[in-house]
C-alpha cells in the first residue's frame, strides 16, 4: 500500500523534529515546515520549507499535496515565558492554527493531528501539590491558568468542528511536559527539566555548587521522555478516536525531587537556592486511563532512563560552551 504523505509544523523544534525522524523511519514521505531549521540537527525531512505560518498564504503551500499533518508549530516555551507573553503567544498561535487547519481543509488533507497542553487544564483543579489526576473530561468548566490554555482549548475546538462540519479526521493530543535531548535548554524559552540539567551540568563544571529554584520547588509535576511522546501521537493519528487525549507520564514528583534525581545522575552534590519565580499551577498530573484504554499503550520509558540520556546531552551542550569561551559561563547560569 502507497504510503501517505505528510506534513509536520513546527519541524524545526523540539518535538516536531523528533517526529520527522520518527515517521521517516516508519517509511513516509515527510515535509517539515517552521520558522527555522532544527537547531541540535539536521533535518531528517525530505522536503523542509521556512514558512510562517502565521500567514494563510504559506500554510496553504505547506499543505499543498499532502494527506497528513502533524501540527506542533507554536509561539511557547517554560513557564517562565508563557507567564509573561500572554498577548504575543494567543496572537501568534490562533493564526497560526486557524490559517493550517483552514488551509488543510481546503488542500483536502484527509488527517490532522493538533498538539494541545495540559495548560488547558482548569487553574482550580490544580491548587494542590497532591493534585487528583487530570481527566480528559475535567477540562470544562474551562478556567485556564493563561492564555497558551486558552488558545489551546480555542483549537481543539475548531479541530471538534472542522471533523463535525467538514469531515476532516482531526486527532488532539494534550502533552503533560515532554523532554529530552535536542529541546531548548537556555534563553528563556526552556522547560524545567532542561533548566535544572543546564543548572546542574554548570554547577559540575564550574564547582559552584548552588542552584536557583522557582518558588519552594514543592510544585508538583509528571514528565514524559520524547520517545515516548513521539510513539505516542503516532498511536493516537493511526487510531480512531478523535477526542482530545492524554499523553503523559502519570508519575507526579516535586520539582525539589527532580533536582535530587538529575544531580544523582550528574554524580554531583547541590544545593537548592528557592527563589521568586513564575510556578505555574501548584500540582498536576496525567490520569492516564483513557490514554491506556484508547491507545492499549502507555509511556513505557523510565523518568530516570530519560533524564539521563537528556542531562548527558545539556552537560556535553553546557561543556562545550564552556570551551568556546569562558565568558560565556556567567551567560549560561542564569
Ligand atoms: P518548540 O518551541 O521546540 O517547537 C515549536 C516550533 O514551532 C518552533 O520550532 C518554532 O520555530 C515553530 N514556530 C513558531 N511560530 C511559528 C510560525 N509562525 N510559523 C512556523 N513555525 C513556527 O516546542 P515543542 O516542545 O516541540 O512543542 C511542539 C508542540 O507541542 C507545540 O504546539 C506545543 O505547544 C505543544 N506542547 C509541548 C509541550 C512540551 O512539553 N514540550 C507540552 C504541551 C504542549
Amino acid at each position: 500500500m502507497k504510503k501517505s504523505k505528510i506534513l509536520v509544523t513546527g519541524a524545526g523544534g523540539f518535538i516536531g523534529s523528533h517526529l520527522v525522524t520518527f515517521l521517516k523511519n516508519k517509511g513516509y514521505w515527510v515535509r517539515g515546515v517552521d520558522l527555522k531549521y532544527p537547531e541540535f540537527s539536521t533535518t531528517d525531512a525530505d522536503e523542509f520549507q521556512i514558512l510562517d505560518l502565521r500567514r494563510w498564504e504559506n500554510c496553504v503551500r505547506a499543505t499543498e499535496g499532502v494527506d497528513e499533518v502533524y501540527a506542533l508549530a507554536a509561539d511557547m516555551g517554560g513557564m517562565g515565558f508563557i507567564s509573561a507573553h500572554h498577548a504575543q503567544i494567543l496572537y501568534n498561535n490562533s493564526l497560526i492554527n486557524l490559517h493550517t487547519l483552514e488551509a488543510a481543509r481546503t488542500n483536502d488533507v484527509k488527517r490532522y493531528l493538533y498538539t494541545s497542553s495540559a495548560c488547558i487544564y482548569p487553574e482550580h483543579l490544580q491548587k494542590d501539590t497532591n493534585v487528583t489526576p487530570l481527566k480528559e473530561e475535567d477540562a470544562y468548566p474551562a478556567y485556564p491558568q493563561d492564555a497558551y490554555g486558552w488558545e489551546k482549548l480555542v483549537s481543539e475546538r475548531l479541530c471538534m468542528h472542522y471533523r463535525e462540519d467538514y469531515g476532516i479526521e482531526t486527532r488532539t493530543v494534550r502533552f503533560h511536559n515532554i523532554f529530552g535531548e535536542r529541546g531548548t535548554w537556555e534563553g528563556g524559552r526552556e522547560k524545567a527539566p532542561a533548566a535544572i540539567c543546564r543548572k546542574i551540568a554548570f554547577a559540575k563544571l564550574s564547582g559552584e555548587t548552588q542552584i536557583d529554584i522557582w518558588g519552594d520547588g514543592e510544585q508538583t509535576r509528571s514528565f514524559c521522555y520524547i520517545d515516548d511522546c513521539v510513539e505516542g501521537i503516532y498511536r493516537l493519528m493511526l487510531s480512531d478516536f478523535h477526542e482530545p487525549l492524554n499523553l503523559g507520564q502519570d508519575r507526579m514528583l516535586t520539582i525539589n525531587e527532580l533536582a535530587d534525581i538529575i544531580a544523582r545522575i550528574a554524580g554531583v552534590e547541590i544545593s537548592k537556592k528557592h527563589i521568586d519565580g513564575p510556578q505555574g499551577v501548584r500540582g498536576r498530573n496525567s490520569n492516564n486511563d483513557k490514554l491506556r484504554e484508547i491507545l492499549d499503550w502507555e509511556p513505557q520509558i523510565s523518568l530516570e532512563d530519560g533524564l539521563r540520556k537528556t542531562y548527558t546531552w545539556i552537560e556535553g551542550e553546557v561543556e562545550a560552551r564552556f570551551e568556546q569561551n569562558a565568558d560565556m559561563r556567567k551567560a549560561i547560569t542564569v
